[in-house]
């Protein structure tokens, strides 16, 4: 059996990654997001929160008893160790349960939302494709502090973690231009899904 096309979405914080892969969902696309996989796995009651816990202690976690997301993110922002300590822990969690996902997946191809696929090599067996979100710099700045209470400055630290804009251009196979409004979105998504589906057709013209 052939497995399908796995497409692998990825682009700098606030490029717009889940607005996209929204407009996939919404033409039938199977995703998996590796974002909303982090969070479903250190869900209080989970192996990922035991571990977190037990590395980061108490102040790791909420009065509500779910993780403090803002303090381990400035937690291991602060600490390269400790950041290789969090990563270690959750990504064969991640890994592993995306792939699960993946071979259960009934369409021609789907999509694999991962912020550092190109950053981290762990997906690089997985994928066939990159589809990159692209926007100016400026534009995701404005965009993340607008949304998520993050400062400037966490915001830029982040963006300094991650590639810059050319070099991630550099390697995408395909580009979604979202430095355009919203509105932009679902046509340049309708041309990639044709893409994609054609691309998975001559792979195995079964599909
Ligand atoms: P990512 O998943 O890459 O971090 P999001 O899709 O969450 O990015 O987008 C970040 C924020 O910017 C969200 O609040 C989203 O609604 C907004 N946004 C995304 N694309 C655009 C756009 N083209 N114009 C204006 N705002 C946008």
């Amino acid at each position: 059996m052939t497995r399908p096309l796995v497409v692998g979405l990825t682009g700098g914080i606030g490029s717009g990654k889940s607005a996209v892969s929204r407009a996939f969902s919404g033409l039938g696309v199977e995703i998996v997001d590796t974002d909303a996989l982090a969070h479903e796995l250190s869900a209080p009651g989970t192996q990922g929160f035991a571990e977190i816990r037990a590395a980061f202690g108490p102040e790791v976690v909420l009065a509500s008893g779910e993780i403090d997301r803002a303090w381990l993110r400035r937690r291991v922002f602060a600490d390269a160790r400790m950041r290789g300590a969090l990563e270690a822990m959750l990504h064969p969690l991640i890994a592993a349960e995306a792939l699960r996902r993946i071979s259960v997946w009934r369409g021609a191809y789907g999509i694999v939302v991962v912020p550092l696929l190109l950053e981290r090599g762990g997906f690089a067996g997985t994928v066939d494709r990159v589809l990159v979100v692209d926007c100016p710099e400026a534009e995701q700045l404005r965009r993340v502090t607008e949304r998520s209470g993050l400062s400037e400055d966490e915001a830029r630290a982040i963006m300094a973690s991650q590639l810059d804009r050319k070099q991630r251009l550099a390697r995408a196979d395909d580009v979604l231009d979202n430095s355009g409004p919203l509105e932009r979105i679902p046509a340049q998504v309708e041309t990639l899904d044709q893409r994609y589906r054609r691309l998975a057709h001559e792979r195995n013209p079964a599909t």
